[in-house]
């Protein structure tokens, strides 16, 4: 795992992310027949946990596309994401600005995992920037912290372990994880 500073991590209130190229590898499926063009896409399922583990962390994370495709719709609610957002390139500053106001957090306390220029105002303001092994050398460079993993492979994931990891909190959050899940069989089962 690629370490994360921890006085960054520390201070991170919410996770945005990009959609296409961050939660999916950024391939575009068409269809031969009806729908919107580019109707298909392929995400990972352990990024579904690592928004789960953030959840728990008491981390809300927030979705802000360019290009929201109804599959990224499903999928975010899905995984109860509450803030989804699509907007133009030139929107992304004011979608996340609403999204700061609503969570009452600052810019420096927001975490961005990005891959494309559409990114780069954004990640330029927030106090974690970061960028997926496959994202553009522009984006590389404005980031505290690279993947190794790039965007649709669990680079969600990878990001989250390596946050929550930073905060000290990763671990705990896997034993008390587990040890509900326990809880929850022997409860079924009658013990
Ligand atoms: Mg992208």
């Amino acid at each position: 795992m690629i370490p994360l500073e921890a006085s960054l991590a520390a201070r991170v209130r919410v996770v945005l992310l990009d959609v296409d190229g961050v939660m999916t590898d950024g391939g575009l499926y068409f269809s031969e027949s009806g729908g919107t063009a580019a109707d298909g896409r392929r995400f990972h399922v352990h990024d579904g946990m690592a928004i789960h583990m953030l959840r728990r962390a008491g981390i809300p994370a927030a979705v802000v596309s360019g290009k929201l495709s109804l599959p990224a719709r499903r999928r975010a609610e899905e995984l109860r994401i509450t803030e989804v957002h699509q907007v133009s390139p030139f929107g992304k500053l004011e979608a996340v600005e609403g999204i700061l106001g609503r969570l009452g957090a600052g810019w420096d306390e927001a975490a961005f995992l990005a891959d494309d220029l559409a990114d780069l105002p954004v990640l330029r303001e927030v106090g974690l920037p970061a960028a997926v092994a496959n994202a553009v050398p522009e984006v590389r460079q404005a980031a505290a912290w690279v993947g190794a993993k790039p965007g649709g492979a669990g680079a969600v994931r990878e990001f989250v372990e390596a946050l929550l990891s930073a905060r000290g909190e990763w671990e705990t959050l896997v034993q008390q994880y587990v040890a509900e899940c326990v809880e929850h069989w022997r409860a079924g089962a009658g013990d």
